[in-house]
């Protein structure tokens, strides 16, 4: 294999679009799948390739991936996991195989209808960098999946920055680049195009055909959505403090820290000063009778603690740059003359 990574620049194979569909468990869609992809893709000039990742199925889907590798397999490549990985890791395992310029992941079980490819890469080539499907009329329930699927989509929308209607949409369209050191974690592969987007990619939508599933079960329920919403806690972190963690942290102690002093200050008042200066003073309440004791050392421990947590967060930060040789910022191109009389490398 001449090139593993989304990172990697040269492949032997030139490949125009890459499809990649994390499968568990759909062993009455990955043939009709299958089928309708080669119906759009097959007669064209593209040249592509379809990953897929059968994300540890017990229920035959293994055995029928390996049916149509061996049947198509100028286009088709397929990775086994050993066991269910999730949605998320599937989907990055096909990202690390790919080898299109192009990237469409979708669903591998016909929600998503691969008549939308064209339209997708029409949309690209107006110059995006990006572009999002969005399921506009979409075939779920509606009470644990649609309700709260849109309010998560709001809050992301809002919390990000970045103006999606439907963040949860598989079938996106990537151009290569912009997934270049991407890692997916939990259920973040439906980030993508925030992280795209705040390292400046161009991202738009485009609405998208929802079908109802015919074969199989979802895999998902009401929990994913809370899922959603702590992964969006996350990288509302990273992308504010991954490169200076002890801002926050240490903000957070420093405020406890001031809190702490004045619940001390308040309880020596109450004792030895109150009621002055509505009264003569002196004949104020004994510490035990108010919480101002306890909460004076709770907010000066707390604070101290987070201080400390800054610490080490910046220690782990810093390993985690440092041990990968990654860098805090994002090259896109180094215009300089070499002394061979190259004037611009890409990297
Ligand atoms: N999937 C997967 N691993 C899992 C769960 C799901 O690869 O652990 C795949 C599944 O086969 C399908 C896609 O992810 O191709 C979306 O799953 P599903 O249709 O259950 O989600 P929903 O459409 O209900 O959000
Ligand atoms: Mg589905």
């Amino acid at each position: 294999m001449t090139n593993t990574s989304p990172e990697g620049q040269e492949s032997h194979t030139q490949v125009d679009l890459s499809v990649l569909i994390p499968v568990y468990n759909e062993s009455g869609n990955v043939v009709p799948l299958y089928e309708e992809l080669h119906a759009v893709l097959g007669g064209g000039s593209l040249r592509y390739e379809l990953i897929f990742v059968d994300d540890g199925s017990r229920d035959g889907t293994a055995a029928k991936l390996a049916a149509i590798q061996a049947s198509d397999p100028d286009h088709v490549r397929v990775a086994f996991l050993r066991r269910n990985c999730g949605q998320t890791a599937a989907l990055s395992a096909a990202l690390d195989m790919a080898r299109g310029q192009i990237l469409i992941p979708m669903d591998g079980d016909r929600q998503n209808d691969p008549t939308d490819i064209p339209r997708l890469l029409a949309k690209l080539d107006e110059g995006y960098d990006v572009v999002s499907g969005w399921r506009r009329k979409r075939h779920d329930t509606l009470l644990t999946r649609k309700i709260p699927s849109r309010i998560a989509n709001r809050l992301v929308a809002r919390i990000s920055g970045v103006a999606l209607h439907d963040f949860g949409c598989t079938m996106k369209a990537y151009r290569r680049r912009v997934l270049q050191g991407v890692r997916l974690y939990g259920e973040m592969h439906r980030f993508i195009p925030i992280f795209a987007s705040w390292q400046g990619a161009k991202v738009a939508e485009l609405e998208v055909n929802h079908r109802p599933r015919t074969e199989g079960k979802t895999k998902y329920g009401l929990g994913r959505t809370f899922n959603v919403v702590l992964d969006l806690l996350l990288i509302r972190f990273y992308q504010r403090y991954s490169q200076r963690p002890i801002h926050l942290f240490g903000r957070v102690g420093l405020w406890s820290i001031l809190l702490s002093f004045l619940c001390f200050a308040g309880m020596l008042y109450l004792k030895y000063v109150f009621p002055w200066p509505w009264g003569s003073s002196g004949t104020g309440k004994p510490f035990v009778e108010t919480p101002l004791p306890l909460l004076a050392v709770m907010f000066f421990l707390g604070g101290v603690q987070s201080i400390l947590l800054g610490v080490l967060a910046e220690m782990v930060m810093r390993t985690y740059y440092e041990s990968q040789s990654k860098t805090t910022y994002l090259i896109d191109e180094i215009r300089q003359t070499e002394p061979d009389g190259a004037t611009s490398r890409r990297l």
